[in-house]
């Protein structure tokens, strides 16, 4: 398995594209720069099954539509954020100048545990709510897609509409719960450990909620 990380659109948006050694893929948060996205697709010759969103964001799917008219690949969206495709309130699109054309469909809903199978990737969901209801973390083998949940040395905000601190608390809880190391990519800022978080981030050191 292979990855590339791509910074995209005005808040400079993490989007992985991930694939396999038959070059089958998928691509994770597609905020914007279709152009860019679409000619490493070519570069690597890749085959993109499923476009991925770690929470409808507008910086996270931004090219989504781009991606999928030009590749086929469909697009998967945590269940509980599905209905902010269409609501320009909750996906802050109407923050983003220009906006977006017609509103993206989901191809697939996706609820904690649930696992997707693109060529030989094995990608589990894992529920993570509080940046937005249905934000979630995915895991590829050693690698956690960590969206805006966690970030090297911080989380994602909570005062969006739909957000949660108490929610992102306990999702914070259940990123130190998982067993072994995990090299973390967020959406936004440098990759990290999960171990490193554990310890060095305020957010996830035992007294870090304290206060
Ligand atoms: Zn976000």
């Amino acid at each position: 398995m292979q990855y590339i990380c791509v910074q995209v659109g005005l808040l400079d948006t993490n989007c992985y594209i991930f694939f396999d050694n038959n070059r089958q893929g998928v691509v994770v948060d597609p905020g914007g720069n279709s152009g860019r996205i679409l000619n490493i697709i070519k570069q690597h010759g890749l085959n993109i099954l499923y476009v991925l969103l770690t929470h409808v964001h507008f910086d996270h799917f931004l090219a989504a539509g781009d991606v999928i008219r030009s590749t086929g690949a469909k697009l998967l969206v945590p269940k509980d954020d599905e209905t902010a495709l269409s609501d320009p309130g909750r996906s802050l699109i109407s923050l983003a100048a220009g906006g977006l054309g017609t509103a993206l469909k989901s191809d697939r809903v996706l609820c904690d545990g649930d696992e997707i199978t693109a060529g030989e990737l094995k990608i589990k969901v894992l529920s993570t709510p509080g940046h937005t209801p249905g934000s979630s973390c995915y895991i590829c083998g050693d690698l956690l897609l960590s969206g805006d949940t966690l970030f090297a040395g911080s989380i994602g905000r909570t005062d969006f509409p739909g957000g949660s601190f108490e929610d992102i608390r306990q999702s914070l809880e259940k990123l130190k719960s998982l067993k072994g190391d995990y090299t973390v990519l967020p959406g936004h800022g440098p990759s990290t450990t999960l171990s490193a978080e554990k310890t060095g981030n305020p957010y996830m050191s035992a007294d870090g909620f304290g206060c």
